[in-house]
């Protein structure tokens, strides 16, 4: 199984210097495993990841996986180049928690007028939606089992575990801890995972002036990996304003403490 982060930041894109090399871009995380690829959330990140394919003068076969509405996690939606390509197909699974009865009609608001010059019809590229129901599992194709697990976030957020070939990942990018059954839900979710992207948008010392902003702490990150016994944690969803130097500074903090947790950085890719 193949990880690439192709955004890591969380809430807002940054740009700049100062984000040179943990990244600017907003959650996009690319899963290619047993022959499939899958693209977890459509953050600004997927602007990059399709470009390199389009590049590749190749459509794209892919299952974007969304983990909720919010706009960090759908804004690289319209700027996705191989949807103007007719050999890629892509299957969006969004939540019905999300989407709710709409079929689509907000999720498919970034994709056409007045927010986007074009209709989603009018492109060539063949995009379909299919809902997941939040705490089902479905298989987006032969070998490759995705679960879903409710967390404690407004918008209905899923964590999304993605088991294939004898690896498992666990995507949990929006959470705020606190609500005991969701915590267990995601311990639950997580529970020896080869690798848990988490949401570190915050400090312990920060979080108690943000409570009910639908975040976690990096601490929580990794107590989270030791209830759960998660093998590799990435901490992500940066706060748009964490500069590289301040992530420079906590990875050293994290790394004192805890052997194979660090703070995501965009265009890292790993093998598990
Ligand atoms: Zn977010
Ligand atoms: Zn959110």
């Amino acid at each position: 199984m193949r990880v690439t982060f192709w955004g890591a930041r969380g809430t807002f894109p940054a740009t700049g210097a100062d984000f040179a090399r943990y990244g600017g871009a907003t959650m996009c995380v690319e899963v290619e495993c047993a022959g499939a690829r899958l693209i977890l959330d459509a953050g600004s990140g997927l602007r990059a990841l399709g470009a390199k394919r389009a590049a590749a003068k190749a459509g794209v076969e892919a299952h974007l996986i969304i983990s909720h509405l919010h706009l960090d996690h759908i804004m690289g939606l319209p700027h996705f180049a191989p949807f103007w390509r007719n050999d890629t197909q892509v299957l969006i699974h969004a939540a019905r928690e999300s989407v709710g009865e709409d079929d689509g009609e907000t999720l498919f608001s970034v994709l056409r007028p007045p927010l986007f010059p074009l209709d989603r019809g009018a492109l060539p590229a063949r995009i379909d939606l299919r809902q997941y129901q939040t705490g089902s599992s479905f298989s987006p194709a032969p070998g490759i089992a995705v679960t879903t697990a409710a967390l404690s976030h407004q918008g209905a957020c899923a964590a999304i575990v993605v088991e294939a070939g004898g690896r498992k990942l666990c995507y949990a990018t929006d959470h705020e801890h606190g609500d005991s059954e969701a915590d267990k839900r995601l311990t639950s979710a997580a529970e020896g995972a080869d690798l848990l992207i988490c949401d570190a948008t915050f400090t312990d010392a920060e979080w108690p002036a943000h409570r009910g902003w639908g975040h976690s702490t990096w601490e929580e990150g990794l107590r989270l990996k030791r209830r759960a016994g998660v093998k590799l944690l990435a901490l992500a969803h940066h706060e748009p304003d964490r500069t590289d130097s301040v992530l420079d500074a906590l990875g050293e903090v994290v790394a004192n403490r805890c052997d194979n947790a660090f703070f995501a950085r965009q265009g890292l890719s790993l093998e598990l």
